[in-house]
C-alpha cells in the first residue's frame, strides 16, 4: 500500500521504517524545513522496536545508551537518603531520531511538507500541503503530529490536549564543564530531588553526536513543579522574540525573565549539586505537561500514533517506546491486510488502547504521589 505519515518525529519515523520493513511505500511528510535537532533529553531504549528491527534485518547499533547504575534520592543539603538498583540505560532524543532516520531512504522524509487538507474519498486521501496546489495520494494515512495534533481535532472535533496543572523545566548540560568532584555522584546514576509540589531527576546521555566517552557525555535535567498560575504560565510560554507558543517553548527561546526566574528559583530551591546543572545550562527549555486521548485511534482509513493517538505523563518513561510499539504493532496488523484496511485499522486501535491503557493510569497516579498536577476528581 501506499502509506502517508503526517508527522516526522519519532512516532512517525518509526512508523515510517516498520512499515518500510514490512513491504509498504512509505512517505514522511514533515512540517519543519530541516532535519528536528536537540529538541529533548534522554529517552529509554527502544528495546521490542530495535527486536522487530533485527527480525527484518535492519543494523540497529546506532541507538546507543548511557548505562545507569543506581537511583539515588537527595535532601536539600545533598545527602542520600534513598539507594536503589536502577538498570535503565538512557539514549538521548536525538540519538534516537537520527539512527530512525539513518535507517530510512532519504526519499522517504519530505521536510517543508505542512499537512494542511486532507480529503478522503472511498480508496483512499488527497493530502494537501500549504505550500503547494499539488496534492500527494495515499491508500493509508498515519497521523503522527503530536500532543497538539491538528489532525486528531479534524477527525474528533472538540478533542484537544488538556493542562495537567504543572511544567517541565529542562534542559541538557555537558558534563566536561564540571570539575570531576563537582558531579562526581551524579555520574551514571539517576539522581531525584523532591519537595512540596516540586519534583528534579537528571541522568547522562549521550553527547548530541551519539558518542558514549567519558567527557562527551551530557547531562539531562527536569524539573517538574506546579503552576496553576495563568498569567505565570503564559509569561513563561511567551519566547524571546514575544510570541505565545502553546505548550512548550523550544531550546534558545525561553525570554531572558523565564530564565532568570528559573536560576533563582534552583537557587533558592534546589541542592547545590543539582542547581549548578540548571544555572550552567546555556538554552533550557519548557514543556507544560498536557494530557491528550484521542476517542479511538483509528478512523476509516486513517490511523493516530504516538502522542496524537494519546499523551502519557513523561513520569512513565514511556512516551517514545508507546510511539515504537505504536509503530510495530501498526505494521505486524498491516502486513497481513487483504482487503478490508478499514477492519484492521479498526482492530489494531482497540488493542493499541486496551494495551496503553495501564500507563494513561499510571501516569496521573505518579504525578499525584509527588504532589504534581491537578488532583484528579
Ligand atoms: C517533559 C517531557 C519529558 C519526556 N520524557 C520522556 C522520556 O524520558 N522518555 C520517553 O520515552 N518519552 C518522553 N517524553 C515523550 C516523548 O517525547 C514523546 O512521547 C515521543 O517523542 C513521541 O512523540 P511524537 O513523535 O508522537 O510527537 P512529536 O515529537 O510532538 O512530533 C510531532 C511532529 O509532527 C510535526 N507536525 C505537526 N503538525 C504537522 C503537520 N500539520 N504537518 C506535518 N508535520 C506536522 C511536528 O513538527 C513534529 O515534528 C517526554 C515528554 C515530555 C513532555
Amino acid at each position: 500500500m501506499k502509506i502517508a505519515i503526517a508527522g516526522g518525529s519519532i512516532a512517525g519515523l518509526a512508523c515510517a521504517l516498520t512499515l518500510t520493513c514490512t513491504g509498504h511505500d512509505v512517505h514522511v511528510y514533515e512540517r519543519s524545513a530541516t532535519p528536528l535537532r536537540g529538541r529533548g533529553g534522554g529517552v529509554v531504549v527502544l528495546r521490542q522496536m530495535l527486536h522487530f528491527l533485527e527480525e527484518h534485518g535492519q543494523r540497529t547499533r546506532a541507538m546507543l545508551a548511557v548505562p545507569t547504575h543506581r537511583r539515588r534520592w537527595i535532601d536539600i543539603d545533598g545527602h542520600v537518603i534513598r539507594d536503589d538498583p536502577e538498570l535503565l540505560p538512557f539514549s538521548s532524543w536525538d540519538a534516537v531520531y537520527r539512527s530512525l532516520c539513518s535507517m530510512l531512504s532519504p526519499n522517504a522524509i519530505h521536510y517543508g511538507h505542512h499537512v494542511a487538507r486532507v480529503t478522503e474519498d472511498e480508496d483512499g486521501f488527497d493530502i494537501h500541503f500549504d505550500h503547494s496546489s499539488s496534492a500527494v495520494r495515499a491508500d493509508v494515512l498515519i497521523v503522527a503530529d503530536g500532543t497538539g495534533s491538528w489532525l486528531r481535532s479534524m477527525l474528533f472535533p472538540g478533542s484537544f490536549p488538556s493542562y495537567a496543572g504543572y511544567l517541565a523545566w529542562r534542559g541538557v548540560v555537558s558534563e566536561n564543564i564540571f570539575g570531576r568532584n563537582q558531579v562526581a555522584d551524579l555520574i551514571e546514576n539517576m539522581t531525584l530531588y523532591r519537595s512540596k509540589a516540586e519534583l528534579f531527576m537528571t541522568f547522562l546521555i549521550p553527547a548530541l553526536d551519539g558518542s558514549l566517552e567519558t567527557g562527551t557525555r551530557r547531562f539531562n535535567w527536569l524539573w517538574y513543579r506546579n503552576e496553576p498560575d495563568e498569567s505565570s504560565i503564559r509569561m513563561f510560554l511567551t519566547g524571546r522574540d514575544g510570541r505565545r507558543r502553546h505548550a512548550s517553548v523550544a531550546p534558545g527561546e525561553l525570554s531572558e525573565p523565564s530564565i532568570a526566574y528559573l536560576h533563582r528559583a534552583a537557587l533558592e530551591r534546589l541542592p547545590r549539586t543539582l542547581s549548578q546543572l540548571v544555572t550552567a545550562t546555556n538554552a533550557p527549555f519548557l514543556q507544560a505537561i498536557s494530557d491528550a486521548l484521542s476517542p479511538s485511534f483509528a478512523k476509516g482509513r486513517v490511523a493516530l500514533v504516538g502522542d496524537a493517538a494519546c499523551t502519557l505523563r513523561p513520569h512513565t518513561g514511556s512516551g517514545t517506546s508507546k510511539a515504537a510499539d505504536d509503530a510495530v504493532s501498526l505494521a505486524q496488523a498491516l502486513s497481513t491486510v487483504t482487503t478490508d484496511v478499514v477492519q484492521v485499522l479498526a482492530d489494531w486501535a482497540v488493542r493499541r488502547r486496551s494495551a496503553v491503557e495501564p500507563l494513561l493510569l499510571k501516569g496521573p497516579r505518579l504525578a499525584q504521589s509527588f504532589g504534581l498536577g491537578y488532583p484528579s476528581h
